[in-house]
């Protein structure tokens, strides 16, 4: 819905809530087997995409959310080589996830082909690592893959997802996760975005983390980030280690990181992990 033919908005109507963003032009509709995709192009925030009437990407902020779901996880297992990520078609996850030299293999699992090859069209900056020889883009349903993982065979998985409807649904479920933990190899960590802080604690937070420790995951922890695109403005994603605690292994590396980053530092992981006194009361009640 807009309030006139200049802007976007998405209405979170259960908030009483909504996000606008001045548009210049639609570059771009259509309906793919899973869902609607739209391309704006926005006064100040560049390129939008959309995935069923919700905000995905755009050009000004999406470096927050690709190195918040990419860099903490990744300086948290001891030595990462072997990376799969559910959804993400995007491919801006993926390119972060390149940035580390250790890493060997980065497998993309995206349900919707559409997503990646407008992404090449209109975000071509988030598609620049694609053709790295690590990589691997598979258009397919994550949970099946997931499922099918050989056991041990993964040291990070990504879960870089729409919101828990749709195609999208299974993959905020305790058998997901129950594959995901089978498929991580010892020290395994598993990241998956997990809404609003402010918004979607008792919702979604909550239940992912109950969800994940009966999973078998031994220790499941929430950071926060800003992202003004999405709704709230606010973000989260969950931590779940299959065997340890969730902890800053690397942090000696990431206070001399070795790439560039908008957004990340070691800092902004340490206070990434602090937990307001709101969401402790509720993820412990
Ligand atoms: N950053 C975004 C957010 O938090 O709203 C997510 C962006 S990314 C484009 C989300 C991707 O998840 C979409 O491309 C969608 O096709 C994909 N997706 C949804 N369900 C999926 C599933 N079951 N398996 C694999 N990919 C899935």
């Amino acid at each position: 819905m807009s309030l006139d033919d200049r802007w976007f908005t998405e209405i979170h109507a259960a908030e009483g809530s909504a996000f606008s963003l001045k548009i210049k032009a639609k570059l771009h509709e259509e309906q793919t087997p899973f869902q609607k995709i739209e391309i704006y192009d926005t006064e100040t925030y560049g390129k939008l995409m959309i995935i069923d009437g919700c905000t995905m990407v755009s050009t000004y902020d999406n470096f927050l959310y690709h190195e918040m779901m990419s860099h903490p996880v990744l300086f948290s297992h001891p030595n990462p080589k072997r990376v799969v990520i559910i959804g993400g078609g995007d491919c801006g996850t993926l390119r972060e996830v390149l940035k580390h030299p250790g890493i060997e293999s980065a497998v993309q699992v995206d349900i919707d082909e559409r997503v990646t090859r407008l992404s090449e069209q209109y975000f071509p900056e988030l598609c620049e690592s694609n053709d790295d020889p690590r990589a691997t883009l598979m258009f397919d349903d994550g949970i099946k893959y997931v499922k099918d993982l050989e056991p041990g065979s993964v040291d990070v998985v990504i879960v870089d997802s729409t919101d828990p409807v749709g195609p999208a649904e299974g993959l905020f479920s305790r058998p997901f996760f129950e594959d995901v933990h089978r498929a991580l190899a010892p020290n395994g960590l598993v990241v998956q975005q997990s809404e609003s802080p402010l918004y979607h604690t008792d919702r979604i937070i909550k239940p992912m983390h109950d969800m994940m420790r009966a999973a078998g995951f031994l220790d499941v922890m929430t950071i926060t980030f800003p992202q003004p695109l999405y709704p709230s403005g606010w973000w989260s994603a969950t931590l779940a280690c299959k065997d340890m605690p969730v902890m800053f292994a690397r942090e000696e590396q990431a206070e001399e990181l070795p790439f560039p980053t908008e957004y990340y530092n070691a800092a902004v992981h340490r206070a990434a992990c602090a937990s307001p006194n709101f969401m402790l009361k509720k993820l412990m009640g």
